[in-house]
């Protein structure tokens, strides 16, 4: 009989759908045989890495030959300082997606349940599917989390509920108010995953600091990551801040050296340069507003976003739209994976590359 690989993997991977990364530029350019393309695609920092993490890659790279430091001690100093918080709360992995999939191989598995929401990120179905888990998914209300199904979705099997905050790809919010009467009712046998990937960006009244509340709530873990706000996407570094308890079990199953050296300096070095981050914050900030007067004057809906990406309705099939746009030498992200056809999410890039989508946008649409 033949080999059947397919037949022999566990349950759960067969059903899986890899995650899409956003088109690379190169690909592009060798495809269309163009330059001067810009892509908008991934959620990405338009500045590039801060001065202070390349100096610290830069006199790291020597060291190159040596496993990194296991414990990532310097880095776990730095964040225990920054968020006031016991070092062995900290977990740090390889991106905050290591320590999503870390969460799901500690607390998921057959028959047990994953919650997550419609137009929630991609990865929390493959991070529940990969470990034989059933992927629950909840309706969402107005693109948003709707918090009530949530929870009246968790039954005795379940154990993990995902939510991230702001979420990926409608870039919705929920507040203090919300979150904690949720936390408040979730029942001791569900770990409460707060993915804030995008959590520097937001400038909101009631934003949650959900880092205090690890000390009320010992089933909360809050994840982060270098890859947004903090420009270093490529590096691969993220973190969750849990228990002592939790952050032990997360311990026992990562790599040993999951987060390389290169990536240790570079963080620890990007959380001592407030100048970029502000720089960043304040960028987004800007090209939000010019992407969403954009939009306007285009007579195109958006969904109100507070992350450093926004989703705009082209009131057609958008899978067209983004194939025109490529044409163009604009990279965005169609979202028809997320149940989203008609929307097209674009990151906010600098000034220049925000006018030049806007320009593309209405050339195609026109
Ligand atoms: N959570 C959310 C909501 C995201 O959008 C992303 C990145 N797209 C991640 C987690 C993972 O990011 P990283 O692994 O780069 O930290």
């Amino acid at each position: 009989m033949a080999f059947d690989p397919f037949s022999l993997a566990q349950p759960g991977i067969c059903d899986l759908q890899a995650y899409q990364p956003g088109k690379p530029v190169d690909e592009l350019e060798r495809e269309l045989g163009i330059t001067n393309i810009i892509k908008l695609a991934s959620n990405e920092n338009p500045l590039g890495p801060g001065p202070k993490a390349v100096s610290a890659m830069q006199a790291a790279l020597p060291e190159s030959s040596r496993y990194p430091d296991g414990n990532g001690f310097r880095l776990k100093q730095v964040l225990a300082r920054r968020y006031n918080v016991d070092q062995n709360r900290i977990t740090l992995g390889n991106g905050s997606n290591d320590v999503l999939e870390l969460l799901a191989r500690v607390f998921a598995g057959p028959g047990l349940d994953v919650v997550f929401s419609r137009h929630a990120f991609a990865v929390y179905p493959i991070a529940a599917m990969a470990v034989g888990a059933n992927p629950v998914v909840v309706p969402a209300r107005h693109w948003g989390y709707d918090l009530d199904a949530l929870l009246a979705s968790i039954t005795d099997t379940t154990r993990l509920v995902f939510i991230a905050n702001p979420n990926n790809p409608t870039g919705t919010w929920l507040n203090e108010t919300e979150l904690s009467a949720f936390l408040d009712a979730v029942p001791d046998h569900v770990v409460v995953v707060l993915d804030e990937a995008y959590a520097e960006y937001v400038d909101e009244p009631g934003y949650p600091d959900s880092i205090a509340w690890l000390a009320d709530y010992p089933n909360l873990v809050v994840t982060r990551t270098f890859s947004k706000a903090y420009g270093l996407a490529a590096l691969r570094v993220g973190y969750a801040l849990s228990s002592v308890e939790v952050a032990d079990l997360l311990n026992r199953v990562r790599q040993p050296f999951n987060v390389n050296a290169l990536a240790l300096a570079a963080a620890e070095a990007a959380l001592a340069d407030n100048a970029y981050l502000e720089q960043s914050v304040a960028i987004n900030k800007a090209g939000m507003q010019q992407l969403v007067e954009g939009f306007r004057k285009l007579g195109l809906d958006y969904i109100e976003s507070v992350g450093n990406f926004v989703c705009v309705d082209v009131a057609r099939e958008a899978a067209p739209v983004f194939k025109a746009l490529l044409q163009q030498g604009v990279i965005v992200r169609p979202v028809a994976n997320y149940e989203m056809p008609n929307h097209l999410r674009v990151t906010v890039g600098t000034q220049e590359e925000n006018q030049r989508f806007l320009a593309a946008l209405e050339t195609v649409l026109s």
